[in-house]
């Protein structure tokens, strides 16, 4: 069963034709991966202009793009479309309470965003653009095309920073470089941020505009945020338990935060490599999403490790680096765009000689390839549309669009730099002689085997030493009882086969 999807947008549609009287000299405020609004400083700035004496302002005006060819030409996941309209009714109703109209229009073709927006800016007499820049090459393409349009109309644009909190390319090695390596870029980012903590402050809270606006403004954009999209439906099923895991919304999520680090920071270090313990924050979604910024996660943890930043408590400052993971794979996606078209960071790896054994990549997806870890993380993408990162590190090597497509997550700079380095070809990526062994990365992080057990069923009966291995240490008839599929590559086998793969383009 399906939700149904809604026509609301087609409704909306028309309803947003009609003619409107409204001052001259507006801002509008674009939400994209932004969400929020709290520390959102596009958003932010937005709401200043009204009050400045130079730029004069009447009101801020909200808008959302519902692209559903831009999304698929992306990979995006249903699961994670589904998250972005529940966290937007959210994102409404708080700017309802600031009196800021949010107008939700569908775009049919991914090259019309630039029109479409100039004709929003027309009707509602925009004097002010104003949106928080997002990375990606197609995404820098799409915004280029809309500041040219909209400088042509005589609107000003301000791009700005709120998706990391060091800008990126800010940061550069003593050569002048953009850093490639992971450990000096973070030496690099705490040096930074630790001779000037204001970096950490987030923008205050947007000024509402004035009460008049709602009577008459906020009953002409009476946008509904539609409940689906179509192409983007997801089973009813898998909504019960994404909604469950993930509920929308900031509040939700800075509660998340903060009982993270009450319940569980300080066990961070070790627990976040034990498969079966929820020992991670699960702030993955909201991040991606831009419904907390990193500045607010890394703030808090700050606070709660008594204003340290880099010293401290392990599992805060354990944490605080894996933030810096995220900043340092955005950094390399504005240093080198050519990780966004298909391309290995490494470019001399693109002659690697690939396994293309479309049955096999099938019974990858499907969690069916016989190595029990490989599979309960392949289930567990499946089941609940989120993976635990040590499982991402175990089954990965070549299926980044898979991931991104299936990942409540999915964010293009993380999963690519993710997949990068666990197949060798990445900025500081895993060297290629080190080859993960399923059985014992199982052994070591699913040492119960718990993990498997809730998300491979078939095997849950198993003890402790068969679990990771039901194929070598079962005999023939036991193996067959499973219902459980044999191996689909012998891994030492398979092993030899991918250095020697590597060895050649070296
Ligand atoms: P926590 O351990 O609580 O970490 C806090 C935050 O730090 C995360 O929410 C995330 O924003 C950031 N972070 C943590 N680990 C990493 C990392 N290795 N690289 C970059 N940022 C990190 N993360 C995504 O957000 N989206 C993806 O599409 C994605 N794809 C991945 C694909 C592969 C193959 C691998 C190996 C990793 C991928 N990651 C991705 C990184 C990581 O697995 C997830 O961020 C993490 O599992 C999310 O869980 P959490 O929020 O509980 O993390």
């Amino acid at each position: 069963t399906t939700l149904s999807p809604d026509d609301s947008i087609k409704k909306q549609k028309h309803e947003s034709n009609q003619s409107i009287d409204i001052p001259i000299e507006n801002c509008l405020m674009w939400f994209r991966t932004d969400l929020r609004i709290q520390d959102n400083i596009a958003l932010h700035k937005a709401s200043t202009i009204i009050f400045t004496k130079s730029e004069k302002s009447n009101y801020v005006f909200a808008i959302y793009l519902i692209s559903p060819e831009e999304w698929r030409s992306h990979d995006v996941a249903p699961t994670r479309v589904d998250f972005w309209l529940r966290n937007l009714k959210e994102l409404k109703k708080s700017l309802n309470e600031l009196n800021i109209p949010l107008i939700i229009e569908n775009v049919d073709n991914a090259s019309d965003v630039p029109s479409v927006m100039i004709d929003w800016c027309k009707r509602l007499r925009i004097s002010h653009l104003f949106a928080n820049i997002e990375y990606e090459v197609d995404e820098m393409k799409r915004d280029k095309q809309v500041f040219d349009s909209a400088t042509s109309n005589s609107i000003k644009v301000e791009m700005l920073h709120s998706q990391c909190i060091v800008k990126p390319g800010l940061l550069k090695t003593k050569e002048g470089k953009p850093y490639r390596v992971y450990t000096p870029f973070k030496n690099s980012w705490f040096r930074h941020v630790e001779s000037d903590l204001s970096i950490l402050e987030s923008s205050p809270i947007p000024f509402p505009n004035s009460v008049s606006i709602r009577n008459s403004y906020l009953e002409t954009f009476s946008f509904k945020v539609p409940s689906s999209i179509p192409g983007f439906e997801i089973s009813s099923e898998l909504a019960k338990i994404t909604r469950f895991n993930f509920p929308a919304g900031e509040q939700y999520c800075h509660s998340l935060l903060s009982k993270f680090l009450l319940q569980k920071v300080s066990k961070y270090s070790d627990a976040r490599d034990i498969l079966s313990q929820n020992g991670t924050s699960s702030l993955s979604p909201y991040l991606a999403s831009g419904i907390i910024s990193a500045r607010q996660c890394v703030y808090k943890a700050f606070i709660s490790n008594n204003n340290k930043l880099s010293t401290g408590k392990n599992g805060i400052v354990k944490w605080i680096k894996e933030i810096i993971w995220r900043e340092f794979y955005r950094q390399i996606l504005v240093a080198f765009p050519h990780v966004c078209k298909n391309m290995p960071f490494k470019k001399h790896m693109k002659n690697i000689e690939w396994n293309n054994d479309e049955e096999n990549f099938r019974r990858w997806c499907q969690g069916k390839t016989g190595y029990p870890i490989v599979d309960a993380g392949m289930r567990q993408l499946n089941g609940m549309c989120w993976m635990h990162n040590r499982a991402r590190m175990i089954v990965a090597m070549k299926g980044e669009r898979y991931f991104m497509s299936h990942l409540i997550d999915g964010d293009f700079a993380n999963n690519n730099g993710g997949w990068q380095w666990c197949a060798s070809t990445g900025s500081d990526a895993q060297p290629y002689f080190r080859i993960f062994n399923p059985t014992t990365q199982s052994e070591k992080f699913d040492p119960t085997g718990e993990y498997i057990r809730k998300w491979v069923p078939e095997l849950k009966h198993l003890d402790s030493k068969q679990i990771h291995n039901p194929f070598g240490v079962l005999n023939e008839s036991e193996f067959k009882k499973l219902g459980y599929p044999k191996p689909i590559v012998d891994h030492q086998k398979a092993r030899v086969v991918a250095l020697e793969r590597f060895k050649k383009v070296k």
